[in-house]
């Protein structure tokens, strides 16, 4: 009893083996390749350890070190009696006699010096760890801190020092070369002692072979295999990611979901792309490829990775930058009026000059179009439409909406972004952006599959692989956006192409199967691009790090040629289907695209949205009265029954044809009114453009002091008519064929009225403050 307490207490007071060193950052893609490292705080290679020992390495190491490993209690009293006696006979320590147990008590004691004392510790520790632990951890923990040279400790940072890969994926030269190195430091140095590791490994193998670990043939090449050289450079394939997960996951072994040899050619292709990009001054770019039905990212290039880019803020990782979101939160609005049945798909918007009080909204071309159709608005991009849009909707729920499909990054109110959230008053994250449209097609792919939508659908992109988990999926009964209202956005975005005045459009244009945005904000310092197919998502964003705005730095321009080089290295795959149980059949009006009314000539049905069938009817349909040869325009008043035909007549509002008609050769005017006649009631024949009811007018000073000019414009059907103006009921002036007119007024309320020779008049009221 007393001898047993002898014996054990010692053990129970010595010092339990652990490691408590900083570690590597290790990032791995999803086939546990190698992305990227970052060495620990200490300074050295030191992997998180892995779960298991790999076996050739463990039957190798046991081979070499402690053969009775499995048998011992962590001393092993034959080889310490033989080490004892070598010792003695050299008249210093020169051999340990050492099990992997009390080694693993000597690294964790800082690998002192040799002395019996110290000896002594180390096996009253390895008894203790043997008591705690099991073999297995034991062996773990060897392989995992064991120095290899240098700084780099433990087998998995060895491994990939010096055969570039994992330790898992090691052969038995390799393991054998690697077993031997933790105890004989003196041959780690590369092109040092080459021949004497190589008579050790070879004896090595030739034991492993007598052992039956390996055959003859094995045993062969392995003999043939050259040694590990100098330790190799990391592999550093997604720099930016790396250094992602070293600020928000320091000191662990990342499993992701990158596909290596997808984020290996999207790397070459951004890189390819940023050279020629260059040419103009243009720095970075970014590009994240996201798998639609789990949200796994697939490729994450945070920046340009050429020799120059860290001269030129190469080293940002773009992909979670804030920026300016130019044109591509236009799809989301589009589908959120589909689905509140605010238009129909090809509902004519207006395209006319469009003044707010400090922000004057105009087309990329600077043209005006007088009326689009809310899909062409969108594949073309419009502004002027795309602001009349949001002005219908409300920006305060659009703004909700954002928030709603996943954005996170719109912060402020709605006041202070205004109508100009959708032309890029806002700033988002190539990760947010990518990320909802990702979701948006899950959500569709998931209706269609089960007709039903989910809360869990909606969610960020996901970097982090795990392992398949029944997640209690939420059914989501008033989803942010239906399947048809985003289908209905798909089918548009399909239809995307370049601008006519670009040169090459027939390139992108033969894309099918696949929805496609840009966008470029204020100043050429942001291009965009984001597609998505029912399988991936891709999204791109191209400009400067420091902000820089570049002339030609547009999304169509600079970004879409790169997303489609990306887009090209996923599988082409077929086209989202329809989801007929959420579409509805509506008859629309083949002009206007509204809501088929009484008056509608020529009608078409469609597919939209169920709140569609609330959609306004035609307004741009109206019987006239006309005289029997249609030459004029009569009225009841001015012409007998008889001799009145009605017809019905497609009619834009003055501003509108007068931009319209331009364009659409098609489009018939109105004949004249009769002489004596006066024009019908419902038939406007003047229009203001500026000011508009209501306004509220900032007349800022110039640099002289005055007051700056605020011209007045109005839009007549016929624009020979005199028009006489009038600033509260005192006549300014006259205008023809052009009615602008410069307008002085002070600060309060005012009414302007525009009177035509035909005595036709249209009032404004508005404020200067
Ligand atoms: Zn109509």
């Amino acid at each position: 009893m007393i001898a047993a307490g002898v014996l054990i207490t010692p053990v129970l007071l010595s010092p339990l083996p652990g490691f408590r060193s900083p570690l590597s950052t290790v990032v791995e893609a999803r086939d546990g390749s190698l992305l990227g490292a970052r060495i620990a705080d200490d300074g050295q290679w030191r992997f998180p350890a892995p779960e298991n020992v790999p076996e050739k390495f463990e039957k190798s190491l046991l081979t070499f070190e402690d053969s009775w490993f499995y048998y011992h209690p962590g001393i092993n009293p034959v080889s310490i009696l033989r080490a004892l006696k070598n010792n003695i006979k050299a008249r210093e320590v020169v051999s340990g006699g050492s099990t992997i147990t009390m080694q693993v008590a000597r690294i964790s004691r800082g690998n002192k010096p040799r002395s019996y004392t110290e000896k002594f510790i180390e096996m009253l520790s390895a008894l203790k760890l043997e008591i705690l632990r099991s073999k297995k951890k034991i062996l773990l923990l060897y392989a995992s801190n064991a120095p290899f040279g240098g700084n780099t400790v433990g087998l998995e940072a060895a491994a990939w020092r010096y055969t570039g890969k994992s330790s898992a994926d090691i052969t038995w030269a390799e393991a054998a070369a690697l077993a031997i190195l933790p105890n004989s430091p003196a041959l780690v140095f590369p092109g040092r002692n080459q021949a004497r590791l190589k008579t050790r490994r070879d004896a090595l193998l030739k034991r492993l072979f007598e052992k039956k670990y390996i055959d003859s043939l094995t045993l062969v090449l392995a003999l043939d295999e050259p040694l590990p050289g100098e330790p190799k450079t990391l592999p550093s394939k997604a720099p930016h990611l790396t250094d992602h997960f070293f600020t928000t996951n320091r000191g662990e072994m990342i499993k992701t979901t990158i596909v290596p040899e997808l984020q290996e050619r999207a790397t070459e292709i951004l890189n390819s792309h940023q050279k020629d990009l260059e040419g103009n001054y243009i720095f970075n770019s970014a590009c994240l490829i996201v798998d639609v039905e789990t949200g796994n990212v697939l490729a994450y290039v945070g920046n340009s990775t050429l020799n120059d880019a860290p001269a030129h803020g190469g080293d940002v990782d773009i992909i979670h930058a804030l920026r300016s979101t130019g044109s591509i939160l236009k799809p989301l609005l589009y589908a959120g009026m589909q689905q509140s049945g605010d238009i129909l798909p090809n509902t004519l918007i207006a395209d006319v000059p469009t003044r707010f009080p400090g922000f004057s909204p105009k087309n990329f071309d600077q043209s005006y179009s007088g009326a689009v159709s809310a899909g062409s608005a969108l594949s073309q991009s419009l502004n002027i439409p795309a602001v009349k849009m949001l002005q219908k909707y409300n920006p305060a729920k659009f703004l909700d909406l954002l928030h709603k499909t996943g954005f996170t990054t719109f912060s402020k109110s709605s006041d202070y972004y205004g109508l100009s959230l959708i032309l890029g008053g806002g700033e988002t994250t190539l990760w947010d952006l990518t990320g909802v449209y990702a979701s948006l097609s899950r959500i569709l792919n998931r209706y269609n599959n089960v007709k039903k939508y989910y809360k869990e659908d909606y969610h960020q992109p996901v970097l982090l692989s795990k392992k398949e988990s029944n997640t209690l999926l939420t059914e989501e009964q008033n989803p942010p956006l239906s399947a048809s209202s985003v289908w209905l956005t798909y089918e548009a975005l399909q239809k995307v192409n370049r601008p006519e005045s670009e040169s090459g459009w027939q390139y992108f244009a033969s894309s099918p199967g696949l929805a496609w945005k840009t966008g470029t904000s204020f100043g050429f310092r942001d291009g965009w691009a984001v597609g998505t197919t029912p399988k991936y998502v891709t999204g791109v964003w191209v400009g400067n790090a420091s902000g820089e705005g570049r002339p030609g730095l547009t999304g169509i321009t600079a970004a879409a040629p790169l997303m489609f080089d990306l887009v090209n290295l996923l599988e082409s795959g077929t086209w989202f289907k329809p989801p007929y149980e959420d579409l509805t059949t509506i008859r629309v009006c083949n002009r206007s695209g509204f809501r088929a009314g009484p008056d509608c000539p020529e009608t078409v049905e469609i597919q939209a949205c169920v709140n569609g069938l609330r959609s306004e009817a035609c307004p741009w349909h109206q019987v006239v009265h006309l005289n029997k040869s249609k030459t004029f325009q009569v009225t009841s008043e001015c012409a007998s029954p008889e001799d009145i035909t009605n017809e019905s007549w497609f009619i834009l509002p003055p501003a509108m044809e007068y931009f319209y008609r331009k364009k659409h050769s098609e489009y018939k005017t109105l004949p004249p009114i009769a002489i004596g006649c006066s024009a019908a009631k419902n038939i406007p024949v003047m229009e203001f453009i500026y000011p508009t009811a209501g306004i509220k007018i900032f007349i800022p000073r110039d640099q002289t002091g005055e007051l700056t000019r605020v011209i007045a414009e109005v839009v007549h059907r016929t624009p020979s008519k005199k028009i006489f103006w009038h600033l509260d009921k005192t006549y300014i002036g006259t205008t023809r064929f052009i009615h602008q007119l410069e307008i002085f007024a002070g600060s309060g309320d005012h009414v302007l009225t525009a009177v035509d020779e035909d005595g036709n008049t249209i009032r404004c009221g508005f404020t200067v403050i």
